[in-house]
């Protein structure tokens, strides 16, 4: 598509980050259409998320509840909305209701929270909804991510007992900076092939959720089929980060 004369920056920003991911795929053989971008638009406006909309995206990432079921309703329907943050059992419910489209889910690490999706998925009678298991792969102490030896109970506990949900996959941040190593992207890749192989799973069927601003061509190179990229197509961040 041309772009026209006054697209917003954030469009624009949009255009470069696709290219590249384009290029990235193919340095490692793979077809770029098979690599999705996650538009992280958290503390941004939804004007700028209609823009960045308005020339064709439709993938957009949210980590706080609160702020994706404000935002979400005030956009249009066919956005493939993921949650990417921490999720507490209380909020699971608004999250579900109040985002009918709601894609996935990619930061799943714990079980309880696990049924809960499952339940209110049913209860809600929405379509089975895609969940990734996220992996703390830099061994930082967090609250986030099941550690790497665990993220096989997680996924089958999903595959076997939940439903209404589809493991789709691993997801990881690498370092609570934001930051990631490849060591980070080499260990979710093994997580991957003990998961696809213990469950039988095909690898190509299982995504590796990996790699944001800084960092989202190593992580293509090294398997990535899911960059979640924020800052480099919206700006900087304004104001901190809660939590
Ligand atoms: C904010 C966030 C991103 C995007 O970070 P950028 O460095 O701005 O691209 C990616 N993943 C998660 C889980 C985030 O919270």
């Amino acid at each position: 598509m041309a772009a026209p004369a006054m697209e917003g920056a954030a469009a624009t920003a949009l255009r470069s980050v696709l290219s590249r991911v384009q290029q990235a795929a193919e340095r490692s053989s793979r077809p770029a259409d098979r690599i999705r971008v996650v538009a992280v638009s958290k503390t941004k406006p939804v004007s700028l998320i209609r823009q960045v909309y308005d020339v064709g995206h439709r993938c957009f990432g949210e980590n706080y509840v609160q702020e994706i079921v404000e935002k979400a309703p005030q956009l249009p329907a066919d956005i493939e909305w993921h949650f990417i943050g921490h999720l507490q059992s209380n909020k699971v419910k608004p999250l579900l209701a109040n985002v009918p489209n709601l894609d996935m889910v990619e930061s799943l690490d714990d079980e309880k929270i696990a049924n809960h999706l499952d339940r209110v998925v049913a209860n809600l009678g929405r379509k089975p909804l895609k969940v990734l298991v996220q992996v703390n792969t830099s061994g930082e102490e967090s609250k986030s991510g099941v550690e790497p030896s665990g993220c096989l109970e997680l996924a089958k506990h999903v595959k076997l007992n939940c439903p209404n949900l589809i493991f789709s996959g691993l997801m990881t941040i690498g370092m609570l900076d934001y930051s990631s190593t490849p060591e980070n992207f080499q260990t979710l890749s093994n997580c991957r092939a003990e998961v696809c192989k213990e469950l039988g799973i095909p690898e190509e069927q299982c995504e590796l959720s990996m790699g944001m601003s800084a960092d989202f061509e190593q992580a293509i190179e090294m398997g990535s089929t899911n960059v979640r990229i924020g800052s480099t197509i919206f700006g900087a961040r304004e104001y901190p980060k809660k939590g």
